[in-house]
């Protein structure tokens, strides 16, 4: 099939000619046409299938005829997070640039002044997120009752964030005669309840299951111990990296994104991070340094992350195991698009067996395991209770070595370490001046590094809390009898006699 075929405009088709596009991928050829209908459509797909334009392009097309009138826009997009409103702006930009249409982006983190100008000039496409649209509409600087198109994308990721009762609401507030167009990875029950109330007899779409992971993917699992292990597993693992060129890093908790962003640029990566807590301008200049190649890793949250469409992406690295098993087929979705391959590790610590067990009945497959088993992973000090040091056993020991569920030759499998020649290749080295940079908080720049364990002993280190914090010995660490009182240490003025007076008579 051929975009001509599709019934596009002849303006619509000239802007994917320039493009590059020559066929239709498998969700546009399927919605386009029924979208050009004015038919509701209910596409199941997810990122990297080329979405977007299977509902920017019939807008866009739709779009021609009519206008917009003042504080009412003609059509709406809503999306789960800024950066996929600001990459949805962009296609606009892309496929429209035939039409004259005002296109208006209403996300939070921006001062409301130049998005309520945009609103009032008339927009033909408002793309939002949920909240920062209702605000809009609550201090009655917009008005809905013009909506010709609705557009709802990434809806399971609206429910992951709890929007539902946002996208219910707009959908009560918009024209019930106008056409929807709803997109969702993935359908629990609470998603087709949302398609059964409010789209009228779609047509479905369905490209291929969020469970499936492309095949230009080479998954792997590596085995590790806690967080402080984590970072330097990753780090090897980013250094011996083969055909290296970046790479996304998912942590679960925002707290830890920044945590580990911190470690990667003291350690000299070149890195970016990518977290619901920053400020909009910060998380653009981050993805745009990202996909600019100025820097070769951004540590991302999955909020932050989801959707975002960077190709070429040659790593993804799974920090922690994501504990929806449906996030780490998002998650290693970044990588391997368009027919490139790309490589997904997932660093995994005895406790996400669970989780693990779960993205495999996901996927339907197993993934292999690389490097040392759980057993053989020198045990980190901190986890190391005086009776383990002095040779002692706990009762339970043998049992949660099984969780490994490794064959014991897979176990004992080594990391290929690499030569140092690799070692060097994937990371941007920093220039000499930079390279003694890193750990120059505290310290006079252009120093010589201390040695690392020395650094973290450093009153001045540059570590973060959190991060000093988990190197924190723990109490049990501690060895020795326990001090009673002052110990041995009895100040001597308390050792001397004291006269106490005889008690009066009548005083107890
Ligand atoms: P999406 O699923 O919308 O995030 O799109 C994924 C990527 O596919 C984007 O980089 C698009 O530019 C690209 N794309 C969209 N449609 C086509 C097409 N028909 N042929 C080739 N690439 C496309």
């Amino acid at each position: 099939m051929t975009f001509e075929e599709l019934g596009l405009s002849q303006k619509v088709l000239q802007a994917v000619q320039t493009s590059g596009y020559t066929t239709p991928t498998p969700i546009q050829a399927q919605a386009i046409p029924p979208a050009l209908q004015g038919r509701d459509i209910l596409g199941i797909a997810q990122t990297g299938t080329g979405k977007t334009a299977a509902f920017t392009l019939p807008m866009l097309s739709r779009l021609e005829s009519g206008r917009a009138r003042a504080r009412m826009p003609r059509t709406l997009i809503l999306e789960p997070t800024r950066e996929l409103a600001a990459q949805v702006e962009e296609s606009f930009a892309k496929y429209g640039k035939n039409h004259r249409l005002n296109v208006a982006l209403l996300i939070g983190g921006v001062a409301f002044g130049d998005q309520e100008a945009k609103i009032m000039r008339g927009a033909d496409v408002l793309i939002a997120t949920p909240g920062r649209l209702l605000d809009f509409f609550d201090r009655g600087k917009l008005l809905l009752t013009g909506i010709e198109i609705l557009v709802i994308d990434e809806a399971d990721r609206m429910l992951d964030m709890g929007f539902i009762p946002d996208i219910e609401r707009v959908c009560k507030l918009v024209p019930f005669t106008r056409q929807t167009l709803f997109f969702s990875a993935t359908m629990p029950p609470e998603i087709t309840r949302l398609t059964e109330a409010f789209l009228h007899n779609p047509i479905r779409c369905e490209v291929s299951r969020a469970a499936t992971t492309a095949i230009t993917i080479r998954q792997i699992l590596i085995a590790s111990r806690g967080h402080a292990d984590k970072r330097e597993t990753l780090r090897n693992l980013i250094r011996s990296a083969e055909n290296f060129k970046n790479a996304i890093i998912f942590c679960n908790r925002k707290r830890d994104v920044a945590i580990l962003h911190r470690s990667l640029v003291k350690h000299g990566f070149s890195a970016g991070a990518l977290h619901g807590d920053m400020d909009q301008l910060a998380r653009m200049a981050s993805l745009d340094a990202f996909k600019n190649g100025d820097v070769s890793l951004i540590v991302c949250s999955d909020v932050a992350a989801r959707g975002l469409d960077i190709p070429d992406v040659s790593h993804v690295f799974n920090f922690d195991v994501p504990t929806h098993s449906e996030d780490y087929v998002h998650r290693i979705g970044r990588t391997g698009r368009a027919g490139r391959s790309g490589v997904a590790m997932t660093l995994v610590t005895e406790g996400d067996m669970k989780y693990i067990d779960q993205i495999q009945s996901l996927i339907g497959k197993a993934i292999d395991w690389e490097g040392p088993g759980f057993d053989a992973l020198p045990p980190p000090m901190e986890t190391i209770r005086p009776q383990e040091r002095r040779g002692g056993e706990r009762p339970d020991r043998g049992q949660r070595r099984d969780r490994g569920r490794r064959p014991a030759v897979e176990r004992e499998a080594p990391i290929r370490r690499p030569e140092a020649s690799e070692r060097e290749a994937p990371i941007r080295r920093p220039a000499a001046a930079e390279r003694e940079a890193p750990v120059s908080i505290g310290r006079p720049r252009g120093g010589r590094p201390k040695p690392e364990a020395e650094r973290f002993r450093s009153p001045a280190c540059a570590a973060p809390a959190a991060e000093r914090r988990e190197r924190q010995p723990r109490r049990y660490e501690d060895e020795g009898p326990p001090v009673v009182g002052l110990g041995d240490h009895v100040p001597s003025f308390l050792l001397r006699p004291v006269a106490l007076k005889p008690a009066k008579v009548g005083e107890e």
